[in-house]
């Protein structure tokens, strides 16, 4: 990630090193005693679960991804019209919740970024999570909050077992979390049908005030994790169809924040690409063709919970 940091820097880019989020930031999506319970793994090795550990750096890296998103909110805020940003992180956030580290997350940088624009009066924000695996410590946070749709597209079944069509929020929130499961194998095709048909239309109809991205990786092709077939340009052409919608609804104001992607060659590819759709080189990526048989099931399977809720 940091070479393709320094790769935009030479372009002319801006990059800023993140400072540390605050305890207060943190606090509108964790509780209290997750907070002190991360903390003692401070400067050591731990385990959270099977698969969570920390380094003796994790403490501190884990402070400045969060404080990268929220950075990364505020520049957009304040930097007038147009104006996106892309917070290179690890470790990544979306899986973890309220009171519990899971799946490599301990503090889920999308939803203190969500909240913080929250805090500071916008009235909607958007999440899309295209990483593979859905993104349950986000849904969670805004489950019964009108206030933030959260699009969520993933391997399904598949880890961490949540994001099935039917969960589509609770209360107020009803209809505002939108889940896309797709089925292992799925390509650029079946995702690019599952978007037109259902997430952007929505995303659009939310008029959000501006739009996060959780922005892994690892439905590449090559991702040794998990079984979707996508290509690298491909995300620069998904992330620039959220854009366009930015373009529409909120001045263009998209703020993406990475979160999985584990083979290295794919992640680089796609990272590039998307930050390129982030600087408006959209139309360097065509539109995938072919049979979408996966995005069709898709469709078939959520439409029928979302029809309440949006015309689609
Ligand atoms: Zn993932």
């Amino acid at each position: 990630m940091q070479v393709v940091a320094s790769e935009f820097r030479k372009r002319g880019g801006h990059v800023e090193e993140p400072r540390r989020v605050t305890d207060t930031e943190v606090v509108r999506i964790h509780d209290a005693d997750h907070v002190s319970f991360f903390g003692e793994s401070a400067g050591r090795a731990a385990a959270f679960d099977a698969d969570t550990f920390t380094s003796p750096g994790t403490y501190d890296a884990v402070y400045l991804a969060a404080g990268a998103a929220v950075s990364a909110v505020d520049h957009v805020l304040d930097s007038g019209s147009g104006a996106r940003a892309f917070a290179l992180v690890r470790p990544p956030g979306h899986h973890a919740e309220r009171n519990r580290a899971m799946g490599f997350c301990f503090f889920n940088n999308i939803a203190i970024a969500a909240a913080h624009a929250r805090a500071r009066g916008l009235a909607r924000v958007a999440i899309v999570d295209y990483d593979v695996h859905h993104g349950n410590g986000t849904q969670w946070s805004f489950y019964d909050d009108p206030s933030v749709l959260f699009i969520s597209s993933h391997q399904y079944p598949y880890y961490p077992g949540t994001g099935a069509a039917a969960d589509i929020g609770a209360g107020q929130g009803k209809g505002f979390t939108v889940n896309l499961p797709l089925a292992a194998g799925a390509t650029d095709a079946d995702y690019e049908l599952a978007y037109a048909k259902v997430a952007l239309p929505i995303l659009t109809k939310f008029r959000p005030e501006l739009i996060l991205i959780s922005a892994g990786f690892d439905a590449h092709r090559d991702d040794p994790l998990a079984g979707m077939r996508l290509t690298g340009p491909y995300f620069g052409h998904l992330t620039s169809a959220i854009v366009t919608v930015a373009d529409q609804c909120c001045d263009g104001r998209v703020v993406a924040i990475t979160e999985g992607g584990y083979d290295l060659t794919g992640l680089a590819a796609s990272l590039r690409a998307s930050i390129r759709a982030l600087e408006g080189e959209g139309a360097s990526f065509a539109a995938p063709t072919g049979e979408s048989p996966r995005g069709e099931a898709t469709i078939k399977a959520v439409t029928p919970y979302l029809a309440d809720h949006w015309k689609l």
